[in-house]
């Protein structure tokens, strides 16, 4: 952008302004800006401007006390400067031993590149906002339809109907029926109920298990295990993928049982069992 189209012709008044030194100029500087020059934005007016201009440019910040102080001493080259690397313009106040003429000249058509660039700035910003909006409104679509898919898939449930069981013994009962306390959730429905996945995953085992009786066994993603037992029917076979409420199997009696029921574990890591009821309250089911 060339600032000579810009130049004011200097009025009768300006001529008389000839400063021939740098220390003059800065003396009359305060003096040329009120009596010759009125339309001329004020210090702190100029100062938000180009505070304003920087901070859409994302540019270093520039403090007004800072700069009112610099301003004050007449040392414009400094804020011109600025206006320059934004817009990219020239400017011919950055000779020190400019008249104040020249230097009241810089100001103005300074005012306007500055205007210039902060509207193009402005402009140049919006775009960036919107396009930088679109772009995050598309991530999130994005990352929504990946977690509904996960959460499809993932979603834990009763491994029998709601309504279609009820719960005879839990986590922890010890009794003389078992060798040791019990480590699964017994869900008790007539024989032939379906029985369905609690969750997705891969059937790593399915057969007789004696005291567990048909059993099938089902690895989750992240290596839990969930065991189904005492079924009457096995549906599934090792290494067939399951999605969560599946039929796998029906309730039965097989095993060590006093009825039929489905007897669920959950072992985290293929270890020890966790108490199944937890495990489905922790997934958002209430069994
Ligand atoms: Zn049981």
């Amino acid at each position: 952008m060339s600032t000579a189209g810009k130049r004011r012709k200097p009025g009768r008044s300006e001529q008389r302004a000839t400063p021939s030194t740098s220390a003059k100029v800065r003396s009359t500087h305060g003096g040329l800006r009120k009596t010759l020059i009125p339309g001329i934005p004020s210090a702190p007016t100029l100062i938000g401007a180009t505070a304003l201009l920087l901070a859409a440019a994302g540019a270093v910040t520039v403090s007004a006390p800072d700069s009112g102080s610099r301003l004050a001493s007449g040392n414009v080259q400094r804020l011109s400067g600025q206006a320059s690397v934004l817009s990219g313009a020239s400017s011919i106040s950055s000779n020190s031993s400019l008249s104040g003429r020249a230097r009241a000249v810089s100001r103005d058509s300074q005012r306007e590149a500055l205007q210039d660039a902060a509207d193009e700035d402005l402009q140049a910003a919006a775009e960036k906002q919107a396009k930088e909006r679109n772009a995050a409104l598309a991530a999130l679509a994005a990352s929504a339809e990946k977690q509904a898919s996960l959460i499809a898939k993932n979603a834990w449930q009763t491994p029998v109907a709601p309504g279609a069981y009820h719960l005879t013994s839990r986590f922890g009962d010890c009794s003389t029926l078992w060798s040791h306390c019990h480590t699964g959730l017994d869900f008790a429905a007539p024989s032939g109920t379906p029985v369905h996945a609690v969750t997705g995953g891969t059937v790593s085992q399915t057969g007789y298990a004696g005291a567990y009786g048909n059993q099938t066994i089902v690895t989750l993603e992240d290596g839990t295990e969930m065991w189904y037992c005492h079924q009457t029917t096995i549906g599934v076979s090792p290494g067939q993928k399951i999605r969560a409420g599946e039929v796998i199997g029906t309730v039965g009696s097989t095993g060590n049982t006093t009825g039929p029921h489905l007897h669920l574990e959950v072992r985290p890591g293929a270890g020890d069992p966790v108490d199944p009821f937890a495990a489905l309250v922790a997934h958002g089911i209430q069994p």
